[in-house]
């Protein structure tokens, strides 16, 4: 095919040109910006195939020439171009179509208008063997870079491949790589054993990549010198993801802390390492308190918010002081050196203090709180189980004493937690074996004195142990589903306790304490009705007390189940109001008709009168009946009574008594405890009342509540 090229007159300096005509070799002329010859000596016009020198000229080479050739010649160019290089490779040429292998000699040769040509000279060499030839042919168009240095480090061979990567083919080998010690490992692998396989960063034309380099002795086919052969593909993407993996493997998703998987790796080493400066750690372990309700009532992206939020705050207090992994659910980490106890004491009261600042999740304020178990290394244990396990015991003993709280791991914390787990197996016995009982504490009328109704508090009597109250068992009676169980024989017995007072002549309504996971049972209304029809008490007689939490349960309509309950005549109260999101919006609009103010507002009644007043006051509004939890002194009774609570239950009147005591109670009331008379009230000024009710009325429901919120946590302004 004519392609037009025109016939560059060559007279080459260097050889003659009448001889080198003739010679046998095939020499000829490569224009590689053309793609075509532009001289030929006769041996090359006929290992072309070509009828004469014009016809060779005139042929496109390009034609059928693959594209990994052309990059290839292109890389050719711009060695010779670069620092004058020969090659010597074996080609297999077609021709007219037909295969014929030759030893090339490739040479650059400046044209003459200025541009880089290659002068290739053919060697008429002994024909190689088939497999031979095709594996030379292989590796010039393979994408894995092949290449031979020498052991002085200098290139012998690099394949089109590794020359388009690296851009030359004079680079050295330590040039390559980016970090040195990457050589300088590849030839320690190398002088230890016949090859190895590094993966490392090497400089190319495309920038820093990832390559995986296997290396091994040879020798160089030429010189007969020992070489290194090495073949390298890129991996820069597997990398990427096995960080991206590691990446995962290592972190939390949700707060982007280290997992627990990450403890269990590097957590050894770092004590190891501490063991090895004698420096002491401190292993801190964080629960949230009640991130179960959270999560039940507000829904798990209210949750998952509010982990993110504490691990920001982690995050602010240790910074690099200490590493932070989340351990799952709502547990977390920190492994930090330890310089004294004063300091971690601090630390502790810190971390307490800045989880338990108010947060917004969502439309919610939450004042979420925090357990801490602390154990220290060496003195506590020296590996991670150990240390681990006893900050655990000495969580365990935070939330024991309230929650809230920080706790260091003590031996004899073992003991107690082992005398909890036998407590726990002993209560699955307890219902069978009838250990359970019920007392029950008056609620008096702060008007009247009278006792208005009773609650029935649960006591289990354990054999060896005595009478217990339900702070060492409810919890293990709900996550053991026990509750549901005894739950129903409450009802049952209150049912008959109630008639027995009926026949004793003291027709008292009875207040039942109702677990969330009772109140989560869609058959929890029949399980009352049948216990209640078995004991023949009327369900009227009958208050349930449920906590806040319990209205804004998620999983089914709490307005729907409360009506339910009201149809059938039982009242509702909410207990420990104050505790949970002391909304009182929302409780206007359930069926509720006794608030139970929670015993902390009255223990500190000098500092939360604003508060009180705010939700008396708020109560009256909403015509629900104001009780006030754990009243003791009569300085309490007396605040109350000034400023019109409607009802009262505490050991000031009396502690929790069996059914027998409660009867004598009723019958012989402890008048000398009342600093007033039956029926007579010492209420606030007319003004101060008739001023606050006004404001009550005047504000928004939210705005109040957000009031009583601030005077809260300004713990009375
Ligand atoms: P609660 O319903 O708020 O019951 C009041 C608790 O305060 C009772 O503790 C009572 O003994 C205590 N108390 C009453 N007056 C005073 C006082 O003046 N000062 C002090 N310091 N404490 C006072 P108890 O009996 O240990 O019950 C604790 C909690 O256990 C109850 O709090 C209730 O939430 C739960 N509970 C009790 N009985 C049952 C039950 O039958 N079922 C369920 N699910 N929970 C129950
Ligand atoms: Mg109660
Ligand atoms: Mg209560």
């Amino acid at each position: 095919m004519d392609t037009g090229n025109p016939t560059i007159a060559l007279e080459p300096d260097d050889f003659d040109i009448s001889q080198v005509l003739s010679l046998t070799t095939p020499l000829w002329v490569f224009d590689i910006d053309r793609s075509c010859v532009v001289w030929a000596n006769n041996a090359a016009v006929e290992l072309w195939h070509a009828a004469d020198h014009e016809a060779l000229y005139a042929r496109d080479m390009g034609a059928d020439m693959s594209a990994t050739i052309a990059e290839r010649l292109r890389q050719y160019q711009s060695d010779f171009i670069s620092s004058n290089q020969e090659f010597s490779e074996v080609w297999t040429l077609y021709p007219n179509g037909h295969p014929h292998t030759y030893r090339v000699m490739f040479r650059g040769y400046a044209l003459p208008d200025g541009r880089m040509g290659m002068l290739c000279e053919a060697k008429a060499e002994e024909q190689e063997p088939p497999d031979k030839l095709r594996s030379a042919e292989a590796l010039n168009h393979i994408p894995v870079c092949i290449s031979l240095y020498g052991h002085n480090n200098s290139p012998l061979y690099t394949n089109a491949a590794a020359r388009t990567i690296y851009g030359s083919s004079t680079l050295s080998l330590q040039d390559r790589f980016v970090h040195p010690c990457d050589y300088d490992r590849l030839l320690r692998d190398l002088k230890a054993q016949s090859q190895t396989t590094i993966i490392s960063q090497v400089w190319t034309q495309e920038g820093v990549r990832w390559h995986e380099i296997s290396a091994r002795h040879c020798h160089d086919a030429v010189s007969g010198n020992p070489a290194y052969i090495l073949s390298e593909v890129d991996v820069t993407e597997l990398k990427d993801n096995e960080h991206k993996v590691r990446y995962l493997a290592h972190h939390d998703t949700l707060t982007g802390l280290y997992n627990r998987n990450y403890v269990q790796l590097a957590f050894p080493d770092l004590l190891a390492n501490a063991g090895q400066s004698g420096l002491n750690m401190a292993m801190i372990l964080i629960d949230l308190d009640k991130f179960k309700t959270i999560n039940d009532t507000l829904g798990h992206a209210s949750g998952d918010k509010l982990l993110t939020h504490v691990a920001q705050v982690l995050e602010a207090k240790i910074g690099t002081n200490g590493h932070i992994a989340r351990l799952g659910g709502d547990e977390f980490i920190i492994l930090t050196p330890l310089r004294d106890r004063d300091e971690l004491n601090r630390l502790c009261e810190h971390l307490l203090e800045d989880i338990s600042t108010e947060c917004l999740i969502g439309d919610h304020r939450l004042n979420s709180q925090a357990s801490i178990g602390v154990s220290i290394f060496p003195d506590h244990g020296k590996d991670l189980m150990t240390l681990m396990r006893h900050a655990d015991l000495a969580l365990y003993d935070s939330k024991d004493r309230g929650r809230n709280t920080f706790s260091f791991f003590r031996p004899a914390l073992q003991m107690a937690i082992l005398q909890q787990r036998s407590l726990e197996r002993d209560l699955i016995q307890a219902a069978q074996r009838k250990e359970f009982l019920l007392y029950y504490q008056p609620r008096i009328c702060c008007r009247t004195n009278q006792v208005h109704s009773v609650e029935a508090l649960l006591r289990w009597e354990h054999p060896q142990r005595g009478l217990l109250a339900p702070g060492h068992f409810v919890d293990s009676l709900e996550e053991t589903g026990l509750i549901h169980e005894v739950g129903a024989w409450i009802v049952e017995q209150v049912g008959h306790d109630q008639r027995s007072l009926v026949i004793a002549g003291f027709d008292l309504p009875i207040s039942i304490n109702i677990s969330p996971k009772q109140f989560d049972d869609n058959d929890f209304i029949n399980v009352l009705l049948g216990a209640l029809e078995r004991s023949q008490c009327p369900a009227d007689r009958i208050e349930l007390e449920i906590t806040e939490s319990m209205l804004m349960g998620k999983g089914f309509d709490s307005k729907q189940a409360l009506k339910a309950l009201q149809v059938e005549g039982f009242t509702i109260a909410i207990d420990d109001f104050g505790t949970g999101y002391s909304n009182l919006a929302y409780i206007q609009d359930y069926p509720i008709s006794c608030l139970k103010i929670d015993r902390s507002f009255i223990e500190a009644i000098d500092k939360q009168s604003p508060v009180l007043n705010l939700i008396l006051s708020l109560c009256k509004l909403a015509n629900i009946t104001a009780v006030a939890e754990g009243v003791e002194t009569p300085e309490q009774l007396n605040w109350l009574k000034q400023n019109e609570c409607d009802q009262f239950q505490g050991y000031l009147y009396s502690r929790p008594v069996p059914l027998m005591a409660l009867k004598k109670l009723l019958l012989n009331p402890p008048h000398q405890v009342f600093p007033f008379a039956p029926g007579h009230s010492l209420a606030r000024s007319g003004h101060d009342q008739a001023n606050n009710l006004r404001a009550v009325l005047d504000a928004p429901l939210d705005t109040l509540l957000e009031r009583a919120a601030r005077l809260r946590n300004n713990q009375g302004l």
